[in-house]
């Protein structure tokens, strides 16, 4: 794959990718997209991110905390946004004049907002968030009703709009796991409890990625999709990315530092954690930990060298690690490939480690750049 300049360590973006990601979903489903760019674009860079998926035909994009949803503002990104985890201290003020939808899960959240709204003179374009069987964020089924009926007097004097009624899942990337049918009814039932409170004409929704791609009765008015975005896998059951159509964004490589050759019985690394068993020539990754490689990586990860995989050995370190290359040459100044196109997947190279493909691709660290190339080449 084309490499556009050559760095110590970098992560290759390929923005094309994710426009045939976001193409993709939109066509797999008959709703809006809300593409989510939360945590920084799950390590992918939330503004060009995001620049690419409103291209590629998302209607809305979704973050975490208001504080991301900011930074997109003011890089000059467009179109809905909405941030969904709001805290007490947050400010508020500033997304509501800056057209940030908010989403709240109880009475004091609500009643926050509609007093920020009151002091801007603006009308707070509120969601809010139920708990149907996640038991994280989302307001308990004992304060709907108190919830909607304080959602339904704020609507009729004026004082928010009132947007949209959601969940989370907890088990949809386990397509038969009981508990996706139980928060369906349960979700079917928020719906009552608002209907009943006098609330019309807001938007439902409850589906992640893998409700997207794997509950179509589970998509209502919208997906909120982020991982699939990035052409990772939400889990096993789904499929691999290319399996689901999807092409990987994030490329992560470096380059070899050092190359040297070790005897029968040398130990490697940080408590010797691996012994040459022969003579062998081993290369010096200069990333490491601190980079996001996790350390459960020690003698489970691997590298991939001109399409060949060749194992991590021994601990790996804050800035480095070591790879067992045999008696092959390597090079120093030889570019090798962690995950990402062309090589493993990281929801591959994840697992091997005890992690997750989301994992690993958000916690990748500042020390290793970000190069974007648009794939259209
Ligand atoms: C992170 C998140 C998503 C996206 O989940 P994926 O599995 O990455 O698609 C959707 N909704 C909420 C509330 C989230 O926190």
């Amino acid at each position: 794959m084309t490499v556009v300049r050559t760095v110590r360590a970098q992560a290759e973006i390929d923005l094309g990718a994710i426009e045939h990601n976001v193409r993709t979903i939109c066509e797999s489903v008959a709703v809006p997209v809300m593409t989510v760019v939360k945590a920084d674009g799950y390590g992918h860079g939330a503004v060009p991110v995001a620049l690419a998926a409103l291209q590629a035909g998302a209607s809305w994009l979704g973050v975490a905390f208001v504080d991301e949803a900011l930074e997109l503002r003011q890089s000059g990104v467009s179109g809905r946004i909405l941030a969904w985890l709001l805290s007490a201290d947050d400010n508020i003020a500033e997304a509501l004049s800056l057209d940030i939808d908010v989403s709240v899960a109880s009475v004091e959240m609500l009643s926050q907002v509609v007093q920020v709204g009151r002091d801007l003179n603006v009308t707070p374009r509120v969601h809010v968030e139920v708990d149907t069987g996640l038991a994280r964020a989302g307001a308990a089924e004992s304060e709907w009703s108190a919830l909607f009926a304080a959602v339904q007097s704020h609507v009729g004097i004026g004082d928010i709009e009132f947007v949209s009624l959601w969940s989370h899942l907890a088990c949809a990337d386990e397509p038969e796991h009981p508990a996706n049918t139980a928060q369906k009814h349960r979700f079917e039932q928020a719906i009552q409890t608002a209907t009943a409170a006098g609330l019309r004409d807001f938007f439902k929704h409850i589906a992640n990625s893998a409700g997207a791609i794997a509950h179509a009765d589970l998509h209502y008015d919208l997906v909120r999709v982020g991982i699939a975005t990035y052409g990772v896998t939400p889990g096993d059951e789904l499929g691999d990315a290319t399996e689901l159509g999807l092409r990987p964004a994030m490329t992560v490589s470096a380059q070899v530092a050092h190359v040297r050759r070790l005897n029968t019985g040398d130990g490697v690394s940080y408590s010797h954690r691996w012994t040459a068993s022969r003579p062998t020539t081993v290369g010096l990754i200069p990333i490491g930990y601190a980079d996001g490689i996790p350390r459960s990586a020690t003698n489970h990860g691997w590298v991939t060298y001109q399409g060949t995989e060749y194992p991590i050995v021994g601990t790996v370190c804050m800035d480095q690690f070591v790879v067992d290359f045999g008696d092959v040459e390597v090079p120093v100044g030889a570019r090798v490939e962690l995950f990402g196109a062309g090589v493993s997947s990281a929801h591959q190279w994840a697992k091997a480690c005890g992690s997750i493909g989301y994992e690993l691709v958000t916690r990748l660290g500042s020390r290793i750049e970000r190069v974007y190339m648009d794939g259209h080449q």
